[in-house]
């Protein structure tokens, strides 16, 4: 008798709980909502919202960190990380609002007991709300009651809670540990789904900076400027638009993409390279395996070109490389990719023609990556180099993993001119026919980089449109009769016509590549 009393009351009292957790979140919600109207401007609809809710909405502020567009924001993260996907969390409706029944059937939920009534101990609320909510005064002694927006679900998976039949209030809804579901969601995110591709035509989400801790308003302001530089739109490079470079690709999966995806492999002897190098000749495709970083791995991609560093970042690059650092680990998995990184990082001299800024903003670099080779963070440097003889030998230490990224072989050159330039395409609306000897092409361009052979195929291409430009002109002068376009065929005489008058970029630079390739390439 004793034992079931017990249970009756300790069944009672996490009800109560329940119930006041439900009670208080409920009124968290109204309280967001209504410094979001206010901080947005809509006056007139928080004053209505104040009104209508009788919950005294003036008396509360917002706790710091916390508003309604970060709340919304870290349930994107958390859903994209879970189910690698983004929430649709509005549709539209068939039937205007206005005329919509409440999702209650009209029935008026019996009001919840009012905030800092003796049933509810103020100080149990007060400690619960601390997660939103503050009050801004004493609780006035108004007689106001509290209606659960029940009908309005504001777009969000809100539902309304179930009642019990007699309508005696709200039966306590199961709370769910969403912190639980993120680190499980993280858990499992990282043993087998990710890095998933980049979500096509979306914008990345990112974490806000405002939730940075430990970082004052200038470093968050520096922070703010950095990230301008992580792609938020996917750029559309994926593997396959690489032609040839094998080798190249192997190794960058291997250094970016793998340890994300089996993270258990990667320990002790095995832990991720921390930097990699791709060196070689311009125009050999070095940024668009970089682009393939970005476009097939999920992580944040912090595009950092030596000439946004030196003309941006001017005077402040010694903050803002370790602002850098700090994002990128804030938003890791994160790929920090260094183009031409001999103008940020060419020898230190050590004498007085240096500039000191430039010589802390290296320091400063080098430190950050020793920070990163002693941690776990998955935060991986990508750098780029057309001239790797010109780098400082300690970042060159740093960049652990150094991969040329050379001239294309024959057989990539054939790939390249007939994917650049296939027997039938379609540019404008107008047909463009090759009649091409593809290996007798590849063999000719020896010496050609990937940019090279594009620029060969495109003036190709262009012979015959030259040759209907005179028509086209005289249509527009004459307004006659749009001539019917007929492109006259690319041959093998016209790409070897173009090539007799342009020169390979870097053929003469092949030799010291190779040399240097075999001096500091690693193993
Ligand atoms: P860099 O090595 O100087 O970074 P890029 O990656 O910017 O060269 O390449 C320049 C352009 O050349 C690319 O946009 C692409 O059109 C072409 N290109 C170069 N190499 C390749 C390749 N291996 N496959 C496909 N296109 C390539």
């Amino acid at each position: 008798m004793e034992l079931s009393y017990q249970a009756i009351k300790t069944a009672n009292q996490a009800r109560e709980a329940d119930e006041l957790r439900t009670e208080t979140r409920r009124r968290n919600i109204l309280i967001l909502i209504y410094h979001h109207l206010t901080e947005q401007g809509y006056m007139d609809a928080a004053r209505t919202l104040d009104q209508e809710t009788s919950v005294g909405l003036r008396r509360f502020e917002v706790c710091d960190n916390v508003d309604l567009e970060t709340v919304l924001m870290e349930y994107e993260s958390y859903y994209y990380i879970k189910f690698q996907k983004h929430p649709k969390l509005t549709k539209k409706v068939l039937e205007p609002v206005e005329s919509r029944q409440p999702r209650s059937c009209g029935k008026k939920s019996p009001p919840l007991p009012r905030i800092g009534s003796s049933r509810r101990p103020q100080s149990g609320v007060k400690k619960e709300s601390k997660m939103v909510a503050k009050e801004t005064s004493k609780p006035s002694s108004g007689n106001g009651h509290y209606s659960p927006p029940e009908s309005c679900d504001f777009g969000l998976n809100v539902s309304s809670i179930p009642r019990n039949g007699a309508g005696e209030g709200p039966l306590p809804r199961k709370l769910i540990d969403y912190r639980g579901l993120i680190q499980d969601a993280l858990k499992g995110a990282a043993a087998d789904t990710l890095p998933t591709p980049f979500p096509p035509s979306q914008e990345r989400l990112l974490k806000p900076i405002s939730a940075l801790s430990g970082m004052n308003s200038e470093m968050k302001e520096l922070a703010a400027i950095i990230s301008r530089d992580i792609y938020l739109n996917n750029p559309n490079v994926h593997w396959d638009d690489i032609i040839g470079l094998q080798a190249a690709k192997r190794l960058v999966k291997e250094a970016v993409v793998y340890p994300i995806k089996y993270p258990q492999l990667f320990t002790g002897i095995l832990s991720p390279w921390k930097g990699l190098l791709l060196f070689g000749p311009p125009g050999t495709g070095k940024t668009l395996l970089a682009k393939a970083v970005a476009t097939e791995c999920n992580t944040t991609f912090f595009n950092i070109s030596a000439s946004s560093i030196v003309s941006k970042w001017r005077g402040d690059s010694e903050k803002l490389v370790r602002v850098l650092f700090e994002l990128a680990r804030y938003h890791a998995p994160s790929t920090i990719f260094l183009d031409e990184l001999e103008s940020v990082m060419g020898q230190r001299t050590g004498q007085g023609g240096e500039h000191e800024g430039s010589r802390r903003m290296k320091t400063e670099l080098l430190v950050q990556m020793d920070g990163l080779a002693r941690s776990d963070d998955l935060v991986f440097v990508l750098a780029a180099s057309n001239l790797p003889w010109e780098l400082d030998h300690a970042m060159l230490r740093r960049l652990e993993k150094r991969i040329l990224v050379g001239l294309p072989s024959c057989p990539a050159r054939q790939a390249m001119i007939s994917h650049w330039l296939p027997p039938v395409s379609c540019t404008g609306g107008v047909e463009l026919r090759t009649d091409l000897t593809y290996e007798t092409l590849a063999q000719e361009t020896e010496g050609y980089s990937g940019s090279d052979i594009r620029l060969v195929c495109k003036e190709a291409a262009m012979r015959p449109v030259r040759k209907i430009f005179d028509a086209l002109e005289s249509h527009q002068e004459g307004k006659s009769d749009m001539p019917v376009i007929e492109l006259e065929t690319v041959t093998t005489e016209d790409f070897l016509e173009v090539i007799t008058h342009s020169k390979p970029s870097a053929r003469s630079l092949t030799d010291r590549y190779s040399a240097w390739e075999t001096e500091y390439e690693s193993v």
